[in-house]
């Protein structure tokens, strides 16, 4: 089974679109709940990690300010 990397500030796409109709939500915490915003209508909702992992449809990109400087 495919292991989904995420991180903080990642823009992912989950399986099922939000209502209000877009389907890309910014992880904007993460602990043992993972609280998601909708890009669209900014409504925020937390999940546990392990619903949140089984909606993650993927990760569509990371965000670069979160990133760390790993190059050397
Ligand atoms: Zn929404």
């Amino acid at each position: 089974m495919e292991k989904k990397e995420y991180q903080l500030g990642d823009i992912v796409q989950m399986k099922k679109p939000h209502p209000c109709g877009t389907n890309e939500m910014e992880i904007i915490r993460m602990g043992m709940d993972i609280r998601i915003k909708c890009v669209g209508c900014k409504h925020s909702v937390l999940v546990p990690r392990a619903k949140f992992e089984s909606k993650l449809k993927k990760v569509l990109r990371s965000n670069p300010d979160m990133k760390e400087d790993n190059s050397v």
